[in-house]
């Protein structure tokens, strides 16, 4: 079975034909250390993450890189204003690289919480000038770029399938830039390879003049091709990435190797919130500590940011996370279930009834995957077989094979609860929740809660219901 892509380039499903057999070198535009991560942006680096993981069950060995911006991206993306970093570091009055690199121990940590796999390299911009220089010498050598004092900027008439991507044409983007006219440009849409300023903090001496920094887009370029190679597999983004950046990525790549830099192009949906746009005034910027603060375990946020199409928008609302939370659960249950059923404990189905079952879940979560990653189209083939398993169609020798395809599922999804459900300690916690039906019985509420806690502490969620009180683990 084929995996297909929609290749923003081309904007068409194509099948994925590695550049080298068995082996992906994958791009992922990475987060620019000025603020903590917020949803939107682990939406799109969870996209990276489920993408890495569908291609890694595919079998593919992956060179999964993800850069951090720590320079040059400018604030709303402009040609002309201040760095995000530095002017964070202002506003704090401190060292822009410890913005930076705070910054960046915190995106690492978040990325953790969700359980997003590490890539196989995380590279820094501020430790990629030197092949960023080298890759404006030779644009400019080759005639693609110019230098006016100490800038340096990208000539896009001198490439013909600048706009491809986006689908902007030049006319139009020079009309368009001549609003704000730089004298200097020949072109009012090229854009800056390297910028002189004495008054930027974060700065490199060049032979283009003392106080210079790169422009955000020839970072990636620069560090795509010195971990990955001239020509790379699949790049990917969130949808805001295609122009400017991506756009001028491929000008920039393509122009000095000659070679066509990333075959398929990858761009995640936004994530609304409340059905509009995150914005500080609206202060529905939401974080992995805003989540966790409202009781959610990190994994709830998983679900809700990977539950629907990367194609498609996804509005975030503390309902879809009540949900989420709900589908999870239900999912460990599942999980729980197949278990017991597993090991004769549970299910009077004969051991073989319900293969045919977990054969056709197994069948159509992959062709939803193949299919451009369809996760909804995925998860409501194991929200099926999981009405059948509670229906008791499944016998023993089913019920290990749908545990096995459980485990598949997760291992792309990453949600589910899938450590053993009986521990050894499974009398001890019967124990303990004997003393503490004692305690509330003779009114110890010290003990009671002493108790409670204790089980907590082991990761016991104790429900308290008509019918008495049941346990499982969290
Ligand atoms: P930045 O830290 O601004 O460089 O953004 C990091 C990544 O997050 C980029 O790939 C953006 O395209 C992506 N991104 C930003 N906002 C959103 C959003 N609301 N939804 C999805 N992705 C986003
Ligand atoms: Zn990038």
């Amino acid at each position: 079975m084929a995996f297909e892509i929609y290749n923003s380039l081309g904007k068409t499903k194509q099948t994925f034909e590695p550049l080298e057999p068995g082996k992906v070198r994958m791009y992922n535009c990475g987060p620019t250390v000025y603020g903590r991560a917020h949803i939107g942006n682990l939406r799109s680096f969870l996209f990276a993450d489920l993408l890495r993981r569908w291609l890694e069950h595919l079998g593919y060995e992956v060179h999964q890189v993800m850069n951090i911006t720590d320079v040059g991206h400018l604030v709303a993306d402009e040609e002309e204003g201040e760095d995000k970093i530095e002017a964070q570091a202002k506003r704090e009055g401190v060292d822009p690289y410890k913005i930076a690199r705070e910054h960046e121990a915190q995106f690492h940590a978040d990325l953790e919480a969700l359980g997003v796999r590490k890539a196989w390299r995380y590279p820094r911009a501020t430790d990629h000038v030197g092949e960023m220089l080298e890759m404006i010498d030779g644009l400019i050598e080759k005639g693609f770029a110019y230098q006016v004092g100490g800038n340096v900027y990208f000539d896009v008439s001198r490439f013909d399938r600048y706009g491809r991507l986006s689908g902007n044409r030049v006319e139009d983007l020079d009309a368009g830039a001549r609003i704000e006219v730089n004298e200097e440009k020949r072109n009012p849409a090229d854009f800056a390879l390297w910028k002189e300023d004495a008054a930027h903090l974060m700065k490199w001496e060049s032979r283009f003049g003392p106080d210079g920094f790169p422009g955000w887009h020839i970072e990636c370029s620069a560090m795509a091709r010195k971990h990955l190679g001239d020509r790379i597999d699949i790049h990917t983004g969130g949808e805001d990435n295609i122009f400017p950046h991506h756009e001028c990525e491929i000008a920039q790549s393509e122009c000095f190797t000659g070679a066509p830099f990333a075959n398929y192009w990858m761009h995640a949906k936004f994530l609304q919130v409340d059905g509009g746009k995150m914005s500080k005034s609206l202060g529905n910027v939401y974080t992995v500590s805003d989540v966790v603060d409202r009781g959610y375990e990190p994994r709830v946020l998983r679900y809700s940011l990977l539950r629907g199409h990367y194609r498609q928008p996804l509005n975030f609302t503390w309902a879809v996370m009540d949900d989420s939370k709900k589908a999870i659960e239900n999912l460990d249950r599942m999980f729980e279930t197949l278990t017991r059923t597993a090991e004769g404990d549970e299910g009077a189905a004969a051991a073989d009834a319900g293969a045919e079952l977990v054969a056709a879940a197994r069948a159509e979560f992959e062709a939803a995957m193949n299919d451009d990653l369809n996760v909804p189209r995925a998860l409501a083939a194991v929200f099926t077989l999981r009405t059948q398993v509670n229906e008791g169609k499944l016998g023993a020798t089913a019920a290990a094979d749908g545990l096995a395809f459980l485990r598949e599922v997760d291992d792309v999804l990453g949600v589910i609860r899938t450590e053993k459900i009986a521990g050894d300690d499974d009398a001890e916690i019967d124990a303990l929740i004997a003393a503490r039906k004692a305690a509330r019985e003779s009114k110890d509420w010290a003990e009671s809660d002493r108790i409670r806690d204790e089980l907590d502490a082991r990761g016991i969620l104790v429900e308290d219901g008509a019918s008495g009180t049941t346990w499982r683990r969290r």
